[in-house]
């Protein structure tokens, strides 16, 4: 069960755009949690290469989520590392072919159900910062503040190659293009949970905006969004 008492803040959005920066700046600003929802679809898809579960079994994968023991804990940077039978996966689940197996398997529903409570058992006080792609319309659509970052494919390549880069992880601007653009495609077109706005979302436009300018508009739609509550009640 989530502790509906806790309030949450979501940050969806594509691939690139700069989600999981904004989400543990704010996190680290209002001194709240942190979720990396993305991180949780990773973890299932380096779990399957390793026992060898294709991302198209997906009995096997049920059954593999049922026996996964993740823990999760957050640096002082404010990066969500991620803990398998005490290994550290954090950056291994970063490699490209994780992100592409993550998305593969997160189409189908069951698997997107059997994932629900580990999300949102992130929900604590004082508060949580969830990101990823259907935090606002689907995980907790109860959330006091939604927010929707997007940007042109050309701009989160460009972001996402720099990661990876800094990550020592070595690929081509061209290659992350490709994938982003594949990866986009599914996400926003799957039967369930596609990548979209909530309706109540407040969408950013991201392409030309630097990574403090999306901050503060962030922290502006919160404050405006307190100073509603407090004058309408
Ligand atoms: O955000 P990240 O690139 O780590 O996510 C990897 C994949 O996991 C996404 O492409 C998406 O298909 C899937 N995902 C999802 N729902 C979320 C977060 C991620 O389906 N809330």
């Amino acid at each position: 069960m989530q502790n509906r008492a806790a309030p949450v803040i979501t940050i969806d959005g594509p691939g690139g755009v700069g989600k999981g920066t904004v989400a543990h700046l704010l996190a680290k600003k209002l001194n709240w949690h942190v979720l990396d929802s993305g991180a949780i679809y990773r973890v299932v898809a380096f779990a399957a290469e390793k026992a060898g579960i294709p991302v198209d079994d997906y009995d096997g994968l049920l059954k593999l989520i049922k026996g996964i023991k993740a823990t999760f804990s957050t640096d002082n940077e404010g990066t969500m590392h991620v803990f398998v039978n005490k290994g550290d996966i954090t950056a291994r689940i970063r490699e490209p072919h994780i992100g592409t197996a993550a998305s593969q398997l997160s189409v189908y529903p069951p698997i997107r159900t059997a994932l629900l409570d580990c999300q949102r058992q992130f929900r604590k006080p004082k508060g949580l910062v969830a990101d990823g792609r259907d935090m606002g319309t689907v995980v907790f659509p109860d959330a006091q503040l939604k927010i929707f970052l997007d940007a042109s494919p050309e701009a989160r390549a460009i972001r996402r190659h720099r990661q990876l880069l800094q990550q020592a992880i070595n690929v081509t601007l061209k290659d992350v293009f490709a994938q982003i653009i594949e990866r986009d495609a599914r996400d926003r077109t799957r039967a369930v949970a596609p990548l979209k706005p909530a309706e109540d979302a407040v969408i950013i436009d991201t392409t030309e905006l630097s990574v403090d300018e999306v901050f503060t508009e962030v922290v502006l739609q919160w404050d405006l969004r307190q100073h509603k509550d407090t004058h309408s009640s």
